[in-house]
């Protein structure tokens, strides 16, 4: 790749390493016009599934969102956020592993569903049954939100 300094084009690479658990690459290159070392990062790029929410419409799979609702349904319980990282990568993993390029939102709940109740018994239960009568994650999270909405009329 091109000198991010300086823009020529050759540079090279003086050291290599696994990281991430062997997931990535880390490389640290030189530029041999202007000598600026600088690290690059070389990973697969794993596409999910699309998600086909409850009316039809097609969403990309976006891990904010999915982090957000699952960490709001945590809210206020001892669960770490290194345990909710495992969590969302495994859900990751198993909607990849499906090998399909399209799922119904219904089954990404259910997988949040399942590490939900791995998680913390208190915040599956709590949000289970909420859930399970909206059958689509996006209204899910809304349902989360106005009910931890402070101020709410309960
Ligand atoms: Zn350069």
């Amino acid at each position: 790749m091109h000198c991010p300094f300086c823009s020529a084009e050759d540079t090279k690479v003086i050291d290599s390493r696994l990281v991430a658990g062997g997931g990535q690459v880390r490389r640290r290159r030189e530029c041999l016009s202007c000598r600026e070392r600088f690290t690059t990062y070389e990973s697969a790029e794993l596409v999910m599934p699309k998600i086909v929410k409850h009316d039809g419409t097609r969403q990309p799979f976006d891990e904010e969102k999915l982090i957000a609702g699952i960490s709001k349904a945590l809210e206020k319980r001892p669960v770490s956020t290194e345990e909710i990282e495992q969590s969302i990568n495994r859900i990751k993993h198993r909607l990849r592993a499906t090998g399909e390029r399209e799922l119904k939102s219904r089954i990404l709940g259910e997988e949040v569903m399942t590490e939900l109740q791995k998680l913390d018994e208190v915040a599956y239960v709590r949000f289970a049954s909420v859930y399970r009568s909206f059958q689509d994650i996006n209204e899910f999270k809304e349902e989360i939100d106005r009910l931890t909405r402070p101020g709410q009329d309960d």
